[in-house]
């Protein structure tokens, strides 16, 4: 008899990994209760759906705990202040996340986990690495927060050598005993504190992703608080820390040297030189940030035992996401980049970094957070800043503290259209050979649906001053 046979499992939340949940537990005869906090139009139809299937759902209350519940699925969304938990942990009840569910389902023959967080370049890096382990010939997807579901890619008919896992800090909160061969954590700097309640939670929530590690715990020299979180974790027996590096590595590192990305951590004789991986023109797009996100995905192959050759082709092949530092089109001698991923002010400031003379479209959602920092450090290289969005005074703020000389548009505006008119101002403002670089350091659901109809927008704008400038004087 399966131990999940009878077992009663409250899944908390419907939607993307709350459903599929719920219907693998059920088909190993677990009983199954879903608690939703939401009674809408779209969760009564999921909710009918699984009760046809067998399944218990109890929309508009998620706080009150199912009677005789011995374990809790719960979706990344639920906040760990949620009554629902604090009762859990009363009636000494587990929580397992989503990921969690995976790690424990899995086959015992089942694929080893490469495992990625940090709080930017997460996606990027985790297919970055997909595609060198697939030119190293391994049968691989990059799954967990993007394509491929973790349960798919566990439970499904494809058999894999290895996944590339992203993981976000709310998937490892609720993973207790996951364990990865290895793991990176590519950089650490505030964002979703509302949901984590301080930096330490965060922090100590993304260090897990190194416990238990088997081969490698992947950090970021540059970025020590990911360092310290390699020193704090419990990793087996020989399991290295290896840091990656924008600099010349030292021993067990891997970094850059004269345009080439070098590995001084994996070669087999420690006497000798670096082994060469490729070089930083093979890195897509072209960014400071983006060569350490190549750095730490090579990283991960290489504690996998992957050839260096497989690493300069797997990044030769990679093809990066739409709206992450995306060349649009040149006008006027001017480029027109579209970086609306960029949702923080430290994304933000990886591209502002990128670029020398910038004009800056940026505004909308704070989500609490600060722009001093972003701002010092990019004034120097700002022609001008054009603001849309709900909270742009705080980026105006921040401007007349830190660059006060540099021109600022503010348009005052957060509807939809607010995006070709900062196009327009943009354009105006910038002169040849300069960037304009949307990159708004700020969510997008001010204005747009989502990071991806922001980009849209922008890249419409663009291609339409483009049309006009082609067109007849
Ligand atoms: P995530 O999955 O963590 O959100 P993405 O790969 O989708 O990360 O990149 C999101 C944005 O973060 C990009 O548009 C870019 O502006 C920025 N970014 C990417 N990599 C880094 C990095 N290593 N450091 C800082 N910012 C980065």
């Amino acid at each position: 008899m399966s131990t999940w046979q009878g077992k009663r499992v409250t899944v908390a939340g419907l939607g993307v990994s709350g459903i599929p949940a719920a219907r693998v537990l059920h088909a190993r005869g677990a009983e199954v209760t879903v608690v939703n906090d939401g009674d809408d139009e779209r969760s009564r139809a999921q909710a009918a759906e699984l009760t046809a299937e067998g399944i218990t759902v109890r929309l508009g209350d998620g706080a009150t705990l199912p009677e005789g519940t011995e374990l809790i699925v719960t979706t990344p969304g639920w906040q760990p202040d949620k009554p629902l938990f604090a009762a859990a942990e009363r009636a000494g009840i587990e929580v397992w996340g989503d990921v969690e569910l995976a790690w424990r389902l899995r086959g015992p023959d089942s694929a080893p986990w490469l495992a990625v967080t940090g709080t930017n370049g997460k996606t990027t890096t985790v297919r970055m690495l997909a595609s060198i382990l697939e030119a190293a010939g391994l049968r691989t997807a990059a799954v967990g927060n993007i394509g491929v579901s973790l349960l798919d890619a566990v439970l499904g008919d494809e058999t894999y050598d290895v996944l590339a896992v992203e993981l976000s800090s709310y998937q490892l909160h609720w993973s207790p005993s996951l364990r990865a061969h290895s793991a990176a954590v590519l950089n650490l700097a505030p964002d979703h504190l509302d949901w984590h309640g301080s930096m330490e939670a965060y922090a100590a929530d993304k260090g897990r992703i190194y416990e238990g590690n088997r081969v490698a715990c992947v950090y970021n020299v540059a970025d020590p608080a990911t360092e310290d979180l390699v020193r704090e974790a419990d990793v087996e027996e020989g399991c290295r820390a290896i840091g990656f590096t924008l600099g010349t590595p030292g021993p067990s590192q891997l970094g850059v040297v004269e345009g080439l990305l070098v590995d001084r951590a994996f070669v087999p004789d420690r006497q000798k030189q670096a082994q060469e991986l490729a070089e930083v023109a093979d890195v897509r797009p072209p960014a400071p940030h983006n060569v350490a996100n190549a750095l730490a995905a090579a990283a991960l192959a290489r504690a996998f035992g992957v050839e260096a050759t497989a690493v300069r082709d797997g990044l030769r092949s990679f093809r990066p996401d739409p709206h992450r530092i995306e060349l649009v089109s040149e006008v006027a001698e001017v480029t027109y980049i579209d970086d609306s991923k960029a949702t923080n002010p430290h994304a933000a400031e990886a591209s502002l970094a990128a670029y020398e003379s910038i004009v800056w479209i940026a505004g909308g959602l704070a989500k609490g957070a600060s722009f001093d920092d972003l701002v010092r450090g990019a004034a120097g290289r700002l022609r001008g800043v054009v603001l849309i969005g709900k909270e742009r005074h705080l980026i105006r703020e921040a401007l007349g503290r830190h660059a006060p000389e540099v021109p600022v548009v503010d348009l005052e505006r957060t509807d939809t259209g607010a995006m070709s008119a900062a196009v327009r101002e943009a354009a105006r403002l910038a002169a040849p050979g300069d960037t304009v670089l949307m990159a708004p350091a700020c969510a997008s659901m001010d204005m747009f649906v989502n990071y991806n109809k922001r980009g849209e927008a922008f890249a419409d704008a663009v291609h339409a001053l483009a049309a006009e400038g082609a067109g007849p004087a």
